[in-house]
């Protein structure tokens, strides 16, 4: 980290600065020029509250070198992550397929997209339990009923298990779930994230609605600095001013991921999206990308579906998008 001071700056201004800085455990590297004094901080400042520095009104100007991420971060772990779901890789040229319904609705409708699914080459089943609707008014989930829904699944299709945590107070009821996923409403959840860095669980971590890659890696080192490193990142579509989509995939994203970190990252076409006819050709976009997996969301019966049915392919459609990605994979 860098800081510069004003032209004007007293001595005693930048001893009390030197003095502070000591005391948190990082160095300084002092260049005094004709114009101006630049201070080059180092250690580890990736705690150091910029905004306070830069509120010091001899400080001009505050600029960090290195990112805040550390475990997240390439640089100190070049090698890529491989997470592992219920025996199913991701990462390192590992690439899963996770799919299945928005939301658990009855014991038929998950046992028989899980069957399609599986037969058209998805590796974990998804499907939420609780559910985070805008409206209050719209079905919620089926809750600890659901899980159970989607256990019974499992047991059947051999398939690993992916579903959305609300609240901390239900993490007894993910006990036999493979993957928990935090959804995009919940990426800055500081306290959820703190939870899941103690438990010993791969974690799919949505990007949120509108945040940056920056602020979701520094939501993914919350779950590695409590000593989770199993954390898979989703690319689920941001806000922007486009109406036409749900969301605005963000492809170039897992360029970025790719180059600023070592941790698998998969794609979310459907609730980017919002639109089932468009899933196909991004999900084949996704994998020419270099995405390590995708996220997609199939029903049974699309137009009866509880939750999210207009981005929802039937099985069918399922697997014909399932041998476009293949075909893409296999170039
Ligand atoms: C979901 O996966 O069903 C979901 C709610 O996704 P997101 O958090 O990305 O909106
Ligand atoms: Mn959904």
């Amino acid at each position: 980290m860098i800081v510069v001071l004003k032209q004007n700056f007293m001595q005693e201004q930048l001893d009390m600065l030197l003095h502070w800085l000591q005391e948190q455990g990082i160095a300084v590297h002092q260049s005094l020029g004709e114009h101006s004094t630049v201070l080059g901080l180092i250690g580890d400042t990736a705690g150091l509250d910029t905004d306070l520095i830069e509120a010091q009104d001899f400080v001009e100007k505050v600029q960090r070198v290195q990112e805040p991420f550390k475990k997240a971060n390439r640089k100190f772990h070049p090698i890529d992550t491989v997470v592992g779901v219920g025996g199913v890789k991701i990462g390192a040229g590992n690439f899963a397929v996770m799919a299945g319904p928005c939301s658990v609705e009855s014991p038929e409708q998950v046992s028989e997209i899980a069957a399609a699914v599986k037969a058209s080459g998805a590796g974990i089943l998804r499907g939420g339990a609780f559910k985070p609707r805008t409206s209050p008014y719209d079905f919620q989930g089926m809750g600890n009923d659901g899980i159970e829904l989607l256990l019974q699944a499992k047991a059947q299709t051999g398939l690993p298990i992916v579903t959305e945590i609300m609240n901390v107070s239900h993490l007894p009821a993910f006990e036999h779930v493979d993957c928990i996923q935090v959804g995009a409403r919940n990426m800055q959840n500081f306290e959820l994230l703190k939870e899941l860095g103690r438990c010993n669980k791969p974690i799919l971590l949505k990007r949120g609605l509108a945040n940056t890659i920056q602020e979701w890696l520094m939501s993914a080192e919350y779950i590695m600095a409590g000593g989770n490193q199993q954390v898979i990142l989703c690319e689920r579509g941001i806000r922007t001013f486009e109406t036409a989509t749900r969301n605005t995939l963000d492809l170039s994203a897992v360029c970025v991921i790719k180059e600023k970190s070592h941790l698998p990252i998969v794609v979310d076409p459907s609730h980017a999206t919002g639109v089932s006819r468009y899933v196909k050709q991004l999900a084949v976009a996704a994998a020419a990308v270099g995405a390590d997996g995708l996220m997609i969301e199939v029903h049974n019966n699309p137009a009866k579906a509880l939750c999210d049915g207009p981005q929802s392919l039937t099985p069918a459609q399922f697997d014909d998008v399932m041998r476009a990605v293949n075909q893409v994979r296999a170039k």
